[in-house]
């Protein structure tokens, strides 16, 4: 073949890869695997052969189990001084991207005394299309074969031979340059021009995260839009079992994205956009540069890390605390519908493809341990924890059994239905009244007059005053000894409350995620 097609392809004083020149060298053949992230990351399988390279481009990498087969597709001889290219092809260049040495050695024909007669022996195995070589090299070892295939002269598989180098562990998952012990990414890092290498590094980490990784049992469908979250079922108590994982019950609101073609919809379980309410998250989101459908709530931490629900409703105007978006499910990802896949390999899925970035975090789970991981929320005071089968499938819209809540405090959801006037020596309101809905009624279920702030009472009364209705909202009016000041049932709050029975409960905070029709009383089962 010789070394024209590769000179023709190249411009030497735009790439910083050798120049072409016949240069055989040593008493024994080399070999070289290039790891290289071109348009799509790939490796290239490089042979010493008559003082060249022999090349072929291996889309989905080497595999030391003899059961695969890897196409490999022959491309130009490469110059010999090319064992040594390891950078960056530059921006417009054929092959722009970061190429590492991705494994290097010598080689020989398995029955071959020595160069020469291994030379004679490979020449006649490349000519009749089937190739056997013994790899010496610091990844690979052992004898491979490629052989190709009759669709035409290209297309050639390289396969491992049944030898005691034979393995099913993948050798892909030792990333580094053999040579320079550099990642993709490092050497892309030291490319010439920002957003070309800020492309390249997203890629190469989007890349390297789906090796061996097939969607095949994901199907290809056209990307839901505004859909509902499903939802977890109350439980009593915490408890451990070998099929469920354990997340944290974040407090804060439930979001899903939508990101397609660089645009981010950021909504809630009412499909009440937040696009523009959490702006840091959405822009965050685009960055992925990826196509996908995420569940997971979005937070505001205080400085210790937990989450603060009310700096959360303050945030957009505040903008105190930490705003984060824990993910904790995948439903949509490159074009291919998840939700039919098991609960554990959507999240395992998501976990590759999530980059470590100050707004947008992975919402880790535990196996097993419910009880144990319940314990630390509680010591912790936080919410409460999330018990999912790992093989529940996602079920839109749909409060399911096989995801579970169980809450370290119990609280309820009010609707506020009126108030009482405010006793000597309090302003705006005495208590608030409260109902819940049970189908169309809405039904009394106490008074709320502790756990209110100043500040608390005056935000509430201000949101209360325009609703005042002379009419009761209660189906059936409740006997209460106070003159109360019904309002229209627009304002939401949540409550603490002791043993999940609606008595006195404790004002906790308003909500303004949800509407007043959601509100009905928490069943525990
Ligand atoms: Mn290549």
């Amino acid at each position: 073949m010789g070394l024209r097609e590769y000179k023709s392809k190249r411009e030497f004083e735009k790439t910083p890869e050798p120049k072409p020149e016949v240069r055989p060298e040593g008493d024994q053949l080399t070999f070289v695997v290039h790891k290289h992230a071109a348009r799509n990351l790939h490796y290239d399988l490089r042979l010493e052969l008559d003082g060249v390279l022999k090349s072929w481009a291996v889309p989905k990498g080497p595999s030391l189990a003899p059961s695969i087969k890897r196409l490999a597709m022959m491309v130009e001889d490469h110059p010999f001084d090319y064992k040594d290219f390891e950078g960056v092809i530059p921006e417009g260049n054929y092959g722009a991207g970061s190429v590492i040495i991705w494994d290097r050695g010598f080689y020989s024909h398995p029955a071959a005394k020595d160069k020469k007669d291994s030379e004679k022996l490979l020449r006649e195995g490349l000519k009749k299309g089937d190739l056997k070589f013994v790899l010496n090299g610091e990844k690979l070892q052992g004898e491979f074969a490629l052989v190709r295939m009759r669709k035409d002269e290209k297309s050639w598989l390289l396969i491992k031979k049944k030898d005691r180098y034979a393995s099913e562990v993948s050798i892909l998952k030792e990333s580094r340059s053999a040579v320079s012990g550099k990642t993709l990414e490092k050497v892309a890092e030291a490319g010439t021009g920002k957003s070309f290498r800020q492309k390249k590094v997203k890629q190469i980490r989007l890349s390297e995260a789906l090796e061996e990784e097939d969607l095949k049992d994901a199907p290809l469908s056209p990307m839901p839009h505004n859909i509902k979250p499903m939802l977890a079922t109350l439980a009593k108590k915490p408890f451990d079992h070998p099929d469920w994982v354990f997340e944290m019950k974040w407090d804060g609101y439930r979001a899903i994205a939508e990101i397609r073609d660089g645009d981010v919809s950021l909504y809630s379980r009412n499909r009440i956009s937040l696009t523009q309410k959490f702006l840091p998250v959405a822009d965050s989101l685009r960055d992925l540069g990826f196509d996908a459908v995420l569940d997971g709530e979005i937070v505001v931490v205080d400085d210790q890390g937990r989450p603060d629900f009310q700096l959360l409703q303050d945030y957009r105007k505040s903008k105190s605390g930490h705003l984060l978006y824990y993910v904790f499910d995948l439903l949509h990802f490159r074009g291919h519908d998840l939700t039919n896949l098991p609960l554990l390999r959507r999240k395992e899925l998501l976990k590759k493809i999530l980059p470590s970035s100050p707004k947008i975090k992975f919402s880790d789970h535990v196996l097993k341990e419910g009880v144990l991981f319940f314990n630390v929320v509680k010591g912790k005071e936080l919410e409460g924890i999330i018990a999912k089968h790992s093989q529940s499938v996602y079920q839109m819209g749909k409060r399911s059994r096989e995801w579970l809540k169980v809450k370290a405090r119990l609280t309820q959801e009010c609707v506020i239905a009126g108030f009482t006037e405010p006793g000597a020596g309090r302003k705006y309101f005495g208590s608030l009244v409260l109902g819940v809905y049970e189908g169309d009624e809405l039904k009394y279920i106490g008074h709320s007059g502790g756990g209110f702030s100043e500040r608390d009472l005056k935000a509430i009364f201000n949101k209360l005053k325009p609703l005042v209705q002379k009419e009761c909202p209660f189906t059936i009016k409740p006997d209460t000894n106070t003159a109360d000041t019904w309002v229209k049932c627009e304002v939401t709050f949540t409550g603490w409350t002791e043993d999940g029975i609606m008595r006195q409960p404790v004002f906790l905070r308003l909500r303004e995620d949800k509407t007043a029709r959601e509100v009905v009383r928490e069943n525990d089962s």
